[in-house]
This record gives structure tokens, C-alpha cells and sequence, in this order.
């Protein structure tokens, strides 16, 4: 097992990354204030797992409450949060009651947000089931839902006390779900891990066929990359995280543009780091090769590298209804260099360019 700690001055915690750790209670029952938890999964992912936790913390002598919500982003929203609450109030789930999200990132963001506001705040722990959540979702306290007018717009930052990676679950994740995480995977070496880039045009064979050991150590690494930013720069104030966005501000308006669901978030956010690259390309700040490596990284993950044709002026619009917007500013996340990415802005004339060369046409 490998650990990553996140170092919040107020309430630092574990991430674990490894094997078999739904039956590591012994790594749960410390951090419980009282004997008693609410699973919170939804229905595709409760039958695979959620028994195998709850025999190993009643094994523990954990009371386990359940609460099993329907699976899709569609659900992501205040009626399907209020069936928590349905839960935790008709089983008299307490302010020490600790919350689990056992599941992907629509899970985890949705039982987190309930934590952060059951009876003002229960303790919480976060399970992640997909790739995209083990290295991105489940780390740094973002919580929140859908609202009908934009993704993520009500929610607040809640930190887990401990999360859980269980690398074996990523076995049942169905391919295309898999290669969306690793679009966030392959953004952390992008962003500022050059090193990290490289390790992963040479294992991602490896990662494909799902072989553990490589899986541990990149989740490992982008757990770490994001811990460390998320340290910095916590509530997303200092200008530090937002990096943590390349490919996003794009990614966004394809999925937007396309109507949610179309794509996934991490085949947009692919699709959206290729723009960042050409856009980098036509700043003059990287070259064809290095548009090229990115190109052939996302292409051996099974991800599109090209964007829809969405039209010029539709991607500004979309792109100017994003939350990353500063005073009706689009900030761009570009490449200095391979490996190295800072927030700006794009020129019209660029962006122009841009989609020229980026999009499916
Ligand atoms: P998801 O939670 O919808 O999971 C994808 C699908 O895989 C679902 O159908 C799910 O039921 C299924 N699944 C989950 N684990 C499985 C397993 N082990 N085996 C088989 N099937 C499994 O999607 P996601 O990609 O995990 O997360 C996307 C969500 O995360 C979005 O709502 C996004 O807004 C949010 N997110 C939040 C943050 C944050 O910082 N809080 C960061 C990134 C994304
Ligand atoms: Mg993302």
C-alpha cells in the first residue's frame, strides 16, 4: 500500500493507495468518532462492493446504514442529495455518524456535499470505484451538484478524513470510463510533472491492460501532484489550483455544447488538452513534435484528440458560461513548454486558429 498525505493545516488525511483495501477496516475504525457509518452508493456499484465493506466493518463491530441512489450524472441533484438526508434521518444517523462514498466522482462530490451539511457538517470518508475519482474527484474536498442552469454550481469545500483507492474495483470499470480517467491522469504530467509525462508514454501500455503495479504508481503520482496543489492553494483563491484545469475550460464546452453525457468529462478534457496544445503551438511556445507526443499519449489511452466542430462563436459562448470565468475573462490553461502549463488568456485571432486545427471537420 502506498500513502499520500494531504497536508491541510486544519485537517490533514490519508489518501492509501493499494489492494484489497475494502477489507482493511483496521485503516477506518480509528477515524470513526462513532461506531457507526452511512454507505452511500448507487446501484451499479452497490452490488459489487458495497456488501464486502459492510461485512468487514460490521466485522469491526460498525453499525452500517446503507443508502443506495440511482447511477447517472442525471441524478446529480438536490432531489436525489435529499434521498441522503431521507436515509440518514429515518436511521437516526447522528452529527458523529460518518458518511462513505463508496462509488465514482458523482458519488463522492454528492455525499460529500451532504456531509458538509448534514446536522452543519458529519465526518466524512471518501471510497473511490473509478480511475477518474482515485485521482482526481476524491482528492481535495470540492463537493458539490448539478443545478438545471450549470454542472457543479451548488456545493461547498468539504475535506474527507480518509481516502480509500482500492485498486482492485478498477477491474470491473468498463473501458471507456477507464480511458476517461486516465485523460486526467495524463493532465498531471502535462500540467508541471514532466518526468511524469514521459513514465507515462512508456507504461501506458501497461496501464491499459490495467497491470496494478503501474496503476499504483501513477495514481500515487497524480494524488500526490494534486495533494500538493491543493495544500497550496485550498479554496482555489491563490491561482495555484487552477492549473488543475488544462484541457477544462474547452473540455466544458464540448461536453456542454454536445449536451452532457454525448462524451464523457474525461474524453472532453482530452479532446480539450489537444486545443491547449494547439493553441500553445500557435503562441509559438511549443513545437510540432511536442503536439505530437501529446497526440500519440492520447490516442494509445483511447481517447479523441480531435474536438467537434462546434463553431467559433458557440464555443465562446460556451466557454464564457464556465465558473472558471473572472470578470467576464476566459482563462486559458497553455503550455510553456511539454510539462509545464500557466493560466492566460487567447488572443481572438488564436482561438480562431485554434479550432481551425483542433476540430473534427
Ligand atoms: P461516475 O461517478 O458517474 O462513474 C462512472 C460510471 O462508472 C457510473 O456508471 C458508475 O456507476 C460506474 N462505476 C463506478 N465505479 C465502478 C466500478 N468499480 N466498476 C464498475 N462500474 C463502476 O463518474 P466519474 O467519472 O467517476 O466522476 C465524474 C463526476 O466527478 C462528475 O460529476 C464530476 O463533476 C465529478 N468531479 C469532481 C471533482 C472534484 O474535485 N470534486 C473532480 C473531477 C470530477
Ligand atoms: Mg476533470
Amino acid at each position: 500500500m502506498k500513502t499520500v498525505r494531504l497536508d491541510l493545516s486544519h485537517s490533514p488525511y490519508d489518501i492509501h493507495i493499494g489492494q484489497g483495501l475494502l477489507q482493511r477496516v483496521e485503516l477506518i475504525v480509528p477515524l470513526l468518532p462513532q461506531k457507526q457509518v452511512a454507505i452511500v452508493s448507487n446501484e451499479t456499484v452497490a452490488p459489487l462492493y458495497l456488501e464486502k465493506l459492510r461485512a468487514s466493518l460490521e466485522g469491526a463491530g460498525v453499525c452500517c446504514h446503507s443508502i443506495v441512489l440511482p447511477d447517472g450524472e442525471q441524478y446529480k441533484t438536490w432531489e436525489t442529495l435529499n434521498l441522503i438526508f431521507d436515509g440518514l434521518l429515518a436511521n437516526r444517523c447522528e452529527r458523529k455518524t460518518t458518511l462513505i462514498a463508496l462509488g465514482g466522482g458523482v458519488i463522492g462530490d454528492m455525499t460529500g456535499f451532504a456531509a458538509a451539511v448534514y446536522q452543519r457538517g458529519a465526518p466524512f470518508i471518501q471510497i473511490p470505484t473509478t480511475l477518474l475519482a482515485q485521482v482526481d474527484s476524491s482528492v481535495g474536498g470540492k463537493t458539490a451538484i448539478n443545478h438545471p442552469l450549470g454542472k457543479n454550481m451548488i456545493g461547498a469545500f468539504y475535506q474527507p478524513r480518509l481516502v480509500l483507492a482500492d485498486l482492485d474495483t478498477l477491474n470491473t470499470l468498463p473501458d471507456r470510463e477507464f480511458s476517461a480517467g486516465l485523460a486526467e491522469v495524463i493532465k498531471y504530467g502535462l500540467i508541471d510533472d514532466f518526468e511524469f509525462f514521459e513514465w507515462l508514454e512508456s507504461n501506458i501500455e501497461r496501464l491499459m491492460s490495467r497491470d496494478s503495479e503501474a496503476l499504483a504508481h501513477a495514481i500515487e503520482r497524480c494524488c500526490r501532484n494534486k495533494a500538493r496543489v491543493v495544500a497550496q492553494d485550498e479554496k482555489e483563491t491563490a491561482g495555484v489550483r487552477e492549473l488543475l484545469n488544462l484541457g477544462h475550460t474547452f473540455g466544458h464546452a464540448i461536453e456542454a455544447g454536445l449536451g452532457y453525457g454525448a462524451w464523457l468529462h474525461g474524453e472532453a478534457v482530452a479532446a480539450g488538452m489537444m486545443l491547449a496544445a494547439h493553441a500553445s503551438h500557435e503562441l509559438g511556445q511549443i513545437d510540432d513534435e511536442s503536439v505530437a507526443r501529446i497526440k500519440a499519449l492520447l490516442t494509445k489511452a483511447a481517447l479523441p484528440v480531435a474536438a467537434p466542430d462546434l463553431g467559433l462563436a458557440r464555443y465562446r459562448e460556451l466557454m464564457a458560461g464556465d465558473k472558471k470565468v473572472e470578470s467576464g475573462r476566459i482563462r486559458y490553461i497553455l503550455m510553456r513548454e511539454l510539462g509545464q502549463c500557466y493560466a492566460g488568456e487567447l488572443p481572438l485571432d488564436v482561438l480562431e486558429k485554434t479550432l481551425k486545427t483542433g476540430c473534427d471537420r
